[in-house]
């Protein structure tokens, strides 16, 4: 799922962008850094909406595979709301590279293909696409796609290895949740079986995997049960990465109605750290990089699992146990 972060600045791939992280500002005032950026902005791609990218991918030249998301239901997203899903396919991403400047190209190293779901192309043209990468970006290291789960039901573990040996490198899937009656309701569209079926083909292909889930989805009522369910879930699938976020309820978003209306009521920031701390308990990952650094987040941490667990908890006893909200991201501060 694309609750990843609003991409405003399109080309950070050559590691000299401006936006979002503190140190690529650093990094962009260099000769070489403006020479590139003026690059950019003179031939930029060309894109249809907001564009959003896992924060990982800050740095990588992004295109649109496909345009919007093939499900467009879950009731916390309003990402790709204002646009139908079609895919753009090899020749869509082949011009948008045709009107890039070869210099720049020539820097590439990380490739995201957007939109919410380029994975729901078919292994055929998502080789396509990842040949036609090949053929223009001579430095290509990897390339990073969000997937759905239900984009794995027709695709075969021996079709995404073929995938991974054309570059396909990450596989971005949002679990959101554990368990299976908050997924429903949340009109994610496939069950939490699936899922972990879906995640378990790209893990047999050899592609790393990165996970997201939502903290506070489940709202009080389902708090524990959420936990719980979405560390069994983790532990079955044992991704190379877990990133949290917490929910959030602008208006806009279908769950804005209900907490207006009284029908769902969000956590406050310590229930949210204490229903991360059932989630963390009950994890045994075996090498995952674990991480709420996304701006939703009330706590940013980071670490290893399992080997910093104790770390983690401890972080967040240190929270819970004072109570202290001064330690946290004030409220107006998250946002996506
Ligand atoms: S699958 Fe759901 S969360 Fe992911 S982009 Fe589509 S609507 Fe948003």
């Amino acid at each position: 799922m694309p609750t990843g972060h609003r991409q405003d600045w399109p080309l950070e791939s050559v590691g000299q962008g401006v936006h979002p992280a503190p140190r690529a500002a650093a990094l962009c005032w260099t000769l070489e850094g403006l020479y590139l950026q003026l690059l950019t902005i003179l031939a930029m791609p060309h894109y249809e909406g907001t564009i959003w990218r896992p924060p990982s991918e800050a740095r990588s030249l992004i295109l649109q595979a496909t345009v919007g998301c093939s499900h467009n239901a879950c009731i916390f997203c309003v990402s790709y709301r204002d646009r139908e899903f079609r895919v753009r396919g090899a020749e869509g991403i082949a011009s948008d590279l045709r009107s890039l400047d070869g210099r720049l190209l020539a820097r590439v190293r990380r490739v995201f293909l957007a939109d919410g779901n380029a994975l729901a192309m078919s292994t055929t043209e998502m080789e396509e696409c990842l040949d036609v990468l090949r053929e223009h970006l001579p430095s290509l290291e990897r390339v990073g796609v969000y997937a759905y789960a239900k984009d794995l039901r027709d695709k075969t573990v021996g079709g995404l290895r073929r995938l991974r040996g054309r570059g396909l490198g990450i596989v971005y899937l949002g679990l959101e949740t554990g368990d299976e009656d908050l997924l429903r309701w949340c009109r994610k569209g496939v069950t939490v079986r699936e899922t972990i079926e879906a995640c378990k083909k790209i893990r047999q292909a050899g592609i790393p995997l990165s996970l997201t889930i939502i903290l506070g989805l489940g709202g009080r009522e389902r708090s524990r049960a959420h936990a719980t369910a979405t560390a069994r879930a983790l532990n079955e699938i044992d991704p190379e990465y877990v990133g949290a976020l917490t929910l959030m309820t602008p208006p806009g978003v279908p769950i804005y109605d209900m907490v207006r209306d009284g029908r769902f009521r969000a956590m406050g920031p310590l229930e949210v750290l204490g229903e991360l701390r059932t989630l963390v308990e009950g994890l045994d990952l075996t090498d995952c990089t674990f991480r709420t650094n996304h701006a939703s987040n009330y706590l940013p941490l980071g670490g290893t699992l399992g080997r910093d667990k104790s770390l983690l908890l401890d972080a967040i006893d240190r929270v819970l146990m004072t109570g202290d909200t001064t330690m946290l991201r004030p409220e107006g501060l998250r946002g996506l």
